[in-house]
């Protein structure tokens, strides 16, 4: 139960020693490892899967992961409802749901995550008319910084229930969430190549089409991919099937390493590189399959990421900035630019708080050159008062933070009401929260 532990994230980007490392496997461990941190004087952390970039789970005193507390507790088929143990990975929930005829409404790019570290960030996908994955909650259980096990509900408990949707770790340990899911359905993908400022153009006239709509660019490049999403009766169609197998096990994994390493050892390389990618990848799909795979995305190499939600009217222009940033500035970007889209919510910090949104994403292999592109980045999203995902890279400091998010200060409220002793306070949220 306590023995010497590193913590690195997936990523790479951020790793802490902690103290102890514990492993409760039900709530009464949870109350009860509470209760000893406040008698020690000692912080804690919970750990999910560990895939955010930033160091929103590092500590070096107790990290906790909840892998042996993860279990399902209640499928209501009725009310399409299901509650979990917060460690529950989302990859195992999506199997669970549809054996049982449901499924989550939207998803991130990845399953990987647990639940509970999900909606601590406020992971989303894509979809204008679908907001983060938080929204999906109607309700939880959070063990706080008092040893009290608190319930919250979707229509009881206005603040305090919006604080927690999205609370960073800092309110306590999210114990059992409730998610209100869907009857299990399939989308049909359409993804194709189009010049990068006709598909910019063209952006409010796919929101309006599509239920799920995603760009992909890879600087340097003239085309970005579009990919649209709808819901279908149709049955699965997986025409390419052994394409996409090549796509998924051969080229995401060997080929495109490879071309990284190599445009890493070579950035001048980078251009060419990235075009040979874009006519691998780009290109002409169909596809009708279950909605957690068509959602999903294979697993990345390991890259650097910072994403940032603005408002939705601004993708287009701010599309057109960072490409002109890239060229002007002769940076060697080796990775996508992925361009999704949010409803508005009213989760307390939420980076989609109060405003539908265009979240862009920049990404980058390798540390080389990632600083400079983060900073012209930043400066671009600063212009159109873009909010940084809390669980993704990003340089601004705590008065950019206060001036960005404008519950903030609710939220401080309520971190102080479940926390009053600072068990929860990690280096980062004493950094940008407190
Ligand atoms: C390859 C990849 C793809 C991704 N795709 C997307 C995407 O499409 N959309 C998107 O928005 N994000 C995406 N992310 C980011 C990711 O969804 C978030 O960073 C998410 O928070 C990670 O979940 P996790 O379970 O790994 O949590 P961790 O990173 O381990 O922890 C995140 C936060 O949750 C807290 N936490 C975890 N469990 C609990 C608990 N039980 N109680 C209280 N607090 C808890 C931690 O303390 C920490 O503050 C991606 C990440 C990777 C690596």
């Amino acid at each position: 139960m306590n023995a010497p532990h590193k913590f690195v994230n997936w990523a790479a980007t951020e790793s802490s020693n902690p103290e102890k490392f514990l492993k409760p496997s039900n709530q009464e461990e949870l109350v009860e490892i509470v209760n000893s941190a406040i008698n020690a004087n000692s912080k804690i952390r919970v750990v999910g899967a560990g895939h955010s970039w930033s160091s929103v789970a590092c500590t070096d005193h107790w990290l906790i992961t909840l892998d042996n507390y993860c279990n399902v507790l209640s499928i209501d088929k009725e009310a399409k409802q299901i509650t979990v143990e917060a460690g529950l990975r989302i990859k195992e929930l999506n199997v669970i749901l549809k054996d049982n005829g449901l499924a989550l409404s939207n998803l991130g790019s990845i399953s990987e995550q647990s639940i509970a570290g999900a909606i601590s960030t406020g992971t989303h996908g894509t979809g204008i008319k679908f907001s983060i994955l938080s929204t999906q909650i109607l309700a939880l259980t959070l063990v706080n910084g008092k040893g009290e096990l608190v319930s919250l509900d979707h229509e009881k408990d206005a603040d305090l229930f919006k604080a927690a949707l999205v609370s960073l770790g800092a309110l306590g340990i999210i114990s059992t969430v409730t998610i209100q899911c869907e009857e299990l359905f399939n989308l049909e993908e359409f993804a194709y190549p189009v010049e990068f400022d006709e598909g910019v153009k063209r952006i409010p006239e796919l929101l309006k089409e599509h239920e799920h709509m995603k760009l992909w660019w890879f600087p340097h490049v003239k085309e970005l991919q579009v990919y649209c999403q709808n819901r279908t009766k149709a049955e699965h169609l997986n025409t390419g099937l052994f394409i996409r197998w090549v796509d998924e096990k051969i080229l995401a994994k060997y080929i495109f390493t490879f071309l990284l390493n190599l445009g890493l050892w070579f950035p001048t390389l980078t251009a060419p590189i990235n075009r040979i990618i874009k006519i691998l990848k780009f290109k002409k799909e169909h596809r009708i399959d279950y909605s957690y795979r068509v959602f999903n995305t294979p697993m990345p190499p390991k890259h650097h990421e910072a994403e940032y939600a603005i408002p939705v009217e601004k993708a287009g222009e701010a599309m057109l900035q960072i490409r002109k940033m890239i060229d002007e500035r002769r940076l060697h970007v080796n990775f996508l630019m992925e361009v999704r889209f949010v409803k508005a919510d009213d989760c307390l910090i939420s980076p989609a708080f109060g405003r539908d949104t265009c979240y862009v994403g920049a990404y980058k292999a390798g540390d080389r050159g990632w600083k400079e592109y983060l900073h012209g980045f930043e400066e671009i999203m600063a212009a159109y008062d873009g909010r940084p995902h809390w669980g993704k890279e990003f340089s601004i400091d705590k008065n950019a933070i206060g001036q960005l998010y404008p519950e903030l200060e609710r939220f401080q409220a309520v971190r102080e009401q479940m926390d009053p002793n600072n068990v929860f306070a990690n280096r980062f949220v004493r950094e940008y929260i407190m």
